[in-house]
Protein backbone atom coordinates (compact mmCIF):
# COMPACT_ATOMS: atom_id res chain seq x y z
CA UNK A 1 0.00 0.00 0.00
CA UNK A 2 0.87 3.93 -0.60
CA UNK A 3 1.35 6.99 0.84
CA UNK A 4 -2.19 8.48 0.19
CA UNK A 5 -2.33 12.46 0.27
CA UNK A 6 -6.40 13.02 -0.45
CA UNK A 7 -7.40 16.52 -0.82
CA UNK A 8 -4.77 17.80 1.31
CA UNK A 9 -5.55 21.85 2.62
CA UNK A 10 -3.42 23.80 4.99
CA UNK A 11 -3.20 26.75 5.91
CA UNK A 12 -0.35 28.37 8.62
CA UNK A 13 -2.21 30.26 11.73
CA UNK A 14 -5.87 30.52 12.15
CA UNK A 15 -9.03 32.69 10.75
CA UNK A 16 -8.11 35.83 9.61
CA UNK A 17 -4.38 35.45 10.20
CA UNK A 18 -4.21 31.81 8.55
CA UNK A 19 -1.93 31.93 5.02
CA UNK A 20 -3.54 29.10 2.66
CA UNK A 21 -0.54 27.29 1.77
CA UNK A 22 -1.36 24.06 0.79
CA UNK A 23 -5.27 23.57 -1.55
CA UNK A 24 -6.80 20.19 -2.23
CA UNK A 25 -3.81 17.93 -3.32
CA UNK A 26 -3.98 14.80 -3.97
CA UNK A 27 -1.53 12.36 -5.27
CA UNK A 28 -0.09 8.70 -3.65
CA UNK A 29 3.67 7.15 -4.36
CA UNK A 30 4.73 3.60 -3.91
CA UNK A 31 7.54 1.56 -2.33
CA UNK A 32 10.28 0.78 -4.37
CA UNK A 33 9.49 3.89 -6.85
CA UNK A 34 10.65 7.60 -7.17
CA UNK A 35 9.02 10.98 -7.22
CA UNK A 36 10.35 14.24 -7.38
CA UNK A 37 8.29 17.25 -5.97
CA UNK A 38 9.76 20.33 -7.75
CA UNK A 39 8.57 23.72 -7.40
CA UNK A 40 9.32 27.43 -6.80
CA UNK A 41 10.49 28.45 -3.17
CA UNK A 42 7.58 28.96 -1.21
CA UNK A 43 5.21 27.24 -3.09
CA UNK A 44 4.76 24.70 -0.22
CA UNK A 45 6.69 21.86 -0.75
CA UNK A 46 8.78 21.66 3.05
CA UNK A 47 5.01 22.30 4.13
CA UNK A 48 3.67 18.87 1.99
CA UNK A 49 6.38 16.91 3.30
CA UNK A 50 5.28 17.37 6.93
CA UNK A 51 2.31 16.07 6.57
CA UNK A 52 3.62 12.69 5.11
CA UNK A 53 5.49 11.89 8.76
CA UNK A 54 2.82 13.67 10.76
CA UNK A 55 4.92 16.69 11.65
CA UNK A 56 1.97 18.73 10.28
CA UNK A 57 -1.74 17.74 10.19
CA UNK A 58 -3.94 18.62 7.42
CA UNK A 59 -6.69 21.23 8.32
CA UNK A 60 -9.07 19.10 5.76
CA UNK A 61 -8.56 15.94 3.67
CA UNK A 62 -5.92 12.94 4.64
CA UNK A 63 -2.54 11.50 4.60
CA UNK A 64 -2.35 7.60 5.36
CA UNK A 65 0.85 5.58 4.85
CA UNK A 66 0.36 1.95 4.42
CA UNK A 67 -3.41 2.18 5.65
CA UNK A 68 -2.11 4.50 9.04
CA UNK A 69 -3.59 7.94 9.39
CA UNK A 70 -0.87 10.26 9.77
CA UNK A 71 -1.83 11.26 13.27
CA UNK A 72 -0.44 8.19 14.53
CA UNK A 73 2.89 8.63 16.39
CA UNK A 74 4.55 5.09 14.70
CA UNK A 75 4.18 7.05 11.38
CA UNK A 76 7.80 8.87 11.05
CA UNK A 77 9.23 5.03 11.53
CA UNK A 78 7.57 4.44 8.23
CA UNK A 79 8.41 7.72 6.84
CA UNK A 80 11.93 9.20 7.35
CA UNK A 81 12.82 12.72 6.19
CA UNK A 82 16.04 14.32 5.75
CA UNK A 83 15.89 18.11 5.60
CA UNK A 84 17.79 20.63 3.92
CA UNK A 85 20.25 21.23 6.27
CA UNK A 86 21.94 18.41 7.70
CA UNK A 87 23.70 19.35 10.98
CA UNK A 88 20.20 20.30 12.49
CA UNK A 89 19.31 16.78 12.56
CA UNK A 90 22.60 15.69 13.95
CA UNK A 91 23.14 16.74 18.13
CA UNK A 92 25.20 13.66 19.41
CA UNK A 93 28.45 13.31 20.54
CA UNK A 94 29.20 10.93 17.82
CA UNK A 95 28.19 9.87 14.41
CA UNK A 96 27.35 6.04 16.20
CA UNK A 97 25.16 7.59 18.64
CA UNK A 98 23.48 10.12 16.48
CA UNK A 99 22.93 6.85 13.98
CA UNK A 100 21.45 5.08 17.03
CA UNK A 101 19.21 7.69 18.09
CA UNK A 102 16.02 6.90 16.04
CA UNK A 103 16.19 3.26 16.48
CA UNK A 104 17.06 3.24 20.07
CA UNK A 105 13.82 5.31 20.76
CA UNK A 106 11.65 2.74 18.89
CA UNK A 107 12.79 0.64 21.39
CA UNK A 108 15.54 -1.72 19.86
CA UNK A 109 18.74 -2.12 21.99
CA UNK A 110 21.94 -4.41 22.27
CA UNK A 111 23.14 -6.57 19.72
CA UNK A 112 19.63 -5.42 17.50
CA UNK A 113 21.08 -1.39 17.73
CA UNK A 114 24.18 -2.27 16.83
CA UNK A 115 23.52 -4.05 13.72
CA UNK A 116 21.23 -1.21 12.97
CA UNK A 117 24.05 1.21 13.17
CA UNK A 118 26.52 -1.09 11.04
CA UNK A 119 23.94 -1.57 8.23
CA UNK A 120 22.91 2.15 7.99
CA UNK A 121 26.97 3.18 7.89
CA UNK A 122 27.68 0.53 5.45
CA UNK A 123 24.29 1.40 3.03
CA UNK A 124 25.13 5.01 2.62
CA UNK A 125 29.30 3.90 2.71
CA UNK A 126 30.82 6.02 5.26
CA UNK A 127 34.32 5.21 5.88
CA UNK A 128 35.94 3.94 8.46
CA UNK A 129 36.69 5.73 11.57
CA UNK A 130 33.57 8.35 10.93
CA UNK A 131 31.08 6.75 13.18
CA UNK A 132 33.66 7.72 16.64
CA UNK A 133 34.20 10.98 15.54
CA UNK A 134 31.81 14.32 16.18
CA UNK A 135 29.13 14.50 13.42
CA UNK A 136 30.46 18.72 13.55
CA UNK A 137 33.59 17.40 12.53
CA UNK A 138 33.29 16.60 9.33
CA UNK A 139 32.44 18.02 5.45
CA UNK A 140 28.72 19.14 4.43
CA UNK A 141 28.71 16.27 2.12
CA UNK A 142 29.71 13.79 5.07
CA UNK A 143 27.27 15.37 7.58
CA UNK A 144 24.56 14.59 5.03
CA UNK A 145 25.69 10.55 4.48
CA UNK A 146 25.59 10.79 8.08
CA UNK A 147 22.14 11.97 8.85
CA UNK A 148 20.77 10.20 6.00
CA UNK A 149 22.41 6.98 8.07
CA UNK A 150 20.69 8.26 10.97
CA UNK A 151 17.05 8.24 9.09
CA UNK A 152 18.06 4.50 7.19
CA UNK A 153 18.46 3.20 10.63
CA UNK A 154 15.20 2.85 11.80
CA UNK A 155 14.07 1.07 8.60
CA UNK A 156 11.70 3.55 6.93
CA UNK A 157 9.41 2.11 4.03
CA UNK A 158 9.77 5.79 2.30
CA UNK A 159 12.45 8.01 2.82
CA UNK A 160 12.08 12.22 1.90
CA UNK A 161 14.67 14.25 1.12
CA UNK A 162 14.20 17.68 0.77
CA UNK A 163 16.65 19.70 -1.42
CA UNK A 164 19.12 16.78 -1.06
CA UNK A 165 21.96 18.21 -3.45
CA UNK A 166 22.45 22.05 -1.61
CA UNK A 167 25.51 22.65 -0.77
CA UNK A 168 27.09 18.98 -1.80
CA UNK A 169 29.53 18.49 -5.33
CA UNK A 170 29.07 16.74 -8.34
CA UNK A 171 30.65 13.76 -7.33
CA UNK A 172 28.92 13.96 -3.97
CA UNK A 173 25.74 14.59 -5.82
CA UNK A 174 26.24 11.17 -8.17
CA UNK A 175 27.57 9.52 -4.95
CA UNK A 176 24.00 10.16 -2.97
CA UNK A 177 21.79 8.82 -6.07
CA UNK A 178 23.89 6.14 -6.25
CA UNK A 179 22.93 5.16 -3.36
CA UNK A 180 19.26 6.39 -3.33
CA UNK A 181 19.00 4.32 -6.67
CA UNK A 182 20.18 1.09 -4.32
CA UNK A 183 17.33 2.03 -1.88
CA UNK A 184 14.75 2.48 -4.57
CA UNK A 185 15.72 -1.22 -6.02
CA UNK A 186 15.59 -2.48 -2.51
CA UNK A 187 11.67 -1.68 -2.66
CA UNK A 188 11.80 2.08 -0.27
CA UNK A 189 10.04 4.72 -1.67
CA UNK A 190 12.07 7.79 -2.31
CA UNK A 191 10.87 11.35 -2.67
CA UNK A 192 12.81 14.62 -3.85
CA UNK A 193 12.24 17.80 -2.83
CA UNK A 194 13.62 20.56 -5.10
CA UNK A 195 13.28 23.67 -6.51
CA UNK A 196 15.17 22.98 -9.56
CA UNK A 197 13.91 20.16 -11.45
CA UNK A 198 17.16 19.34 -13.27
CA UNK A 199 18.63 18.24 -9.67
CA UNK A 200 15.87 15.26 -9.20
CA UNK A 201 15.29 14.40 -12.91
CA UNK A 202 18.20 11.96 -13.22
CA UNK A 203 16.63 9.72 -10.41
CA UNK A 204 12.62 10.09 -10.46
CA UNK A 205 10.48 7.94 -11.95
CA UNK A 206 7.67 10.57 -11.79
CA UNK A 207 7.17 14.86 -11.03
CA UNK A 208 4.85 16.54 -9.21
CA UNK A 209 4.97 20.31 -9.74
CA UNK A 210 3.65 22.53 -7.15
CA UNK A 211 2.44 25.95 -7.71
CA UNK A 212 1.18 27.93 -5.22
CA UNK A 213 -0.04 25.16 -3.24
CA UNK A 214 -1.39 23.53 -5.94
CA UNK A 215 -0.64 20.30 -8.14
CA UNK A 216 0.37 22.34 -11.15
CA UNK A 217 1.42 19.03 -13.05
CA UNK A 218 2.18 14.73 -12.64
CA UNK A 219 3.48 12.74 -15.01
CA UNK A 220 6.99 11.10 -15.81
CA UNK A 221 10.16 13.12 -16.80
CA UNK A 222 9.50 12.92 -20.46
CA UNK A 223 6.04 13.86 -20.54
CA UNK A 224 7.14 17.20 -18.48
CA UNK A 225 9.72 17.66 -20.66
CA UNK A 226 7.41 17.22 -23.93
CA UNK A 227 4.61 19.67 -22.42
CA UNK A 228 5.54 21.91 -20.26
CA UNK A 229 7.23 24.82 -21.10
CA UNK A 230 9.74 25.88 -18.81
CA UNK A 231 11.25 25.61 -16.60
CA UNK A 232 13.52 22.73 -17.97
CA UNK A 233 17.36 21.88 -18.09
CA UNK A 234 19.54 24.10 -19.75
CA UNK A 235 20.48 20.76 -21.65
CA UNK A 236 17.12 20.59 -22.76
CA UNK A 237 16.72 24.38 -23.63
CA UNK A 238 19.94 23.80 -26.09
CA UNK A 239 18.33 20.33 -27.65
CA UNK A 240 15.21 22.72 -28.10
CA UNK A 241 16.97 25.10 -29.85
CA UNK A 242 18.96 23.00 -32.04
CA UNK A 243 15.68 21.10 -33.02
CA UNK A 244 14.51 24.18 -33.94
CA UNK A 245 17.17 25.46 -36.17
CA UNK A 246 16.73 22.00 -38.03
CA UNK A 247 18.81 19.83 -36.15
CA UNK A 248 17.06 15.81 -36.14
CA UNK A 249 17.38 15.42 -32.17
CA UNK A 250 15.31 14.35 -29.42
CA UNK A 251 14.07 18.01 -27.55
CA UNK A 252 13.20 16.14 -24.04
CA UNK A 253 16.63 14.90 -23.04
CA UNK A 254 17.67 16.75 -20.13
CA UNK A 255 21.28 14.76 -19.42
CA UNK A 256 24.82 15.41 -21.37
CA UNK A 257 24.92 12.14 -22.43
CA UNK A 258 21.55 11.52 -23.85
CA UNK A 259 22.63 14.99 -25.43
CA UNK A 260 25.68 13.76 -27.18
CA UNK A 261 24.33 10.53 -28.47
CA UNK A 262 21.68 12.34 -29.72
CA UNK A 263 23.96 14.76 -31.40
CA UNK A 264 25.96 12.61 -32.57
CA UNK A 265 23.99 10.43 -34.25
CA UNK A 266 22.20 13.75 -35.89
CA UNK A 267 25.99 14.83 -36.99
CA UNK A 268 26.83 11.30 -38.17
CA UNK A 269 23.56 11.03 -40.21
CA UNK A 270 24.83 14.02 -41.86
CA UNK A 271 28.16 13.98 -42.54
CA UNK A 272 27.73 9.55 -43.34
CA UNK A 273 30.38 9.35 -40.61
CA UNK A 274 29.66 7.23 -37.55
P1 LIG B 1 8.92 25.63 -0.03
O1 LIG B 1 9.41 24.45 0.71
O2 LIG B 1 8.28 25.31 -1.34
O3 LIG B 1 9.98 26.70 -0.18
P2 LIG B 1 7.38 26.18 2.38
O4 LIG B 1 6.48 25.02 2.58
O5 LIG B 1 8.61 26.25 3.20
O6 LIG B 1 7.72 26.30 0.82
O7 LIG B 1 6.56 27.52 2.63
C1 LIG B 1 5.32 27.76 1.98
C2 LIG B 1 4.75 29.07 2.52
O8 LIG B 1 4.44 28.89 3.90
C3 LIG B 1 5.72 30.24 2.43
O9 LIG B 1 4.97 31.40 2.14
C4 LIG B 1 6.29 30.32 3.83
O10 LIG B 1 6.65 31.64 4.14
C5 LIG B 1 5.11 29.88 4.68
N1 LIG B 1 5.53 29.21 5.92
C6 LIG B 1 6.40 28.18 6.01
N2 LIG B 1 6.55 27.80 7.31
C7 LIG B 1 5.75 28.62 8.04
C8 LIG B 1 5.44 28.72 9.43
N3 LIG B 1 6.00 27.90 10.32
N4 LIG B 1 4.56 29.68 9.80
C9 LIG B 1 4.00 30.50 8.91
N5 LIG B 1 4.23 30.46 7.57
C10 LIG B 1 5.09 29.54 7.14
Amino acid sequence: MPIDVKDLSFSYGKGKAATSVLKDVSFSIDKGESVGIVGKVGCGKTTLIKHLNGLLMPDSGSVTVDGMPSSRKDICKKVGILFQHPSRQLFCTTVREDIAYGPKNFGIHGDELIKCVRESVKEVGLAEGIPDRSPFSLSGGEMRLVALAGVLSSSPDYLVLDEPTSGISKSGKSNLFRILRDLKDGGIGVVLVSHQIEDVLDLVDRLICLENGEIAFEGTPSEYLRSVPSPVPQITELMRGLKLSGIDVRDDVFSVDDAFAEIHAAWSKTTGNI
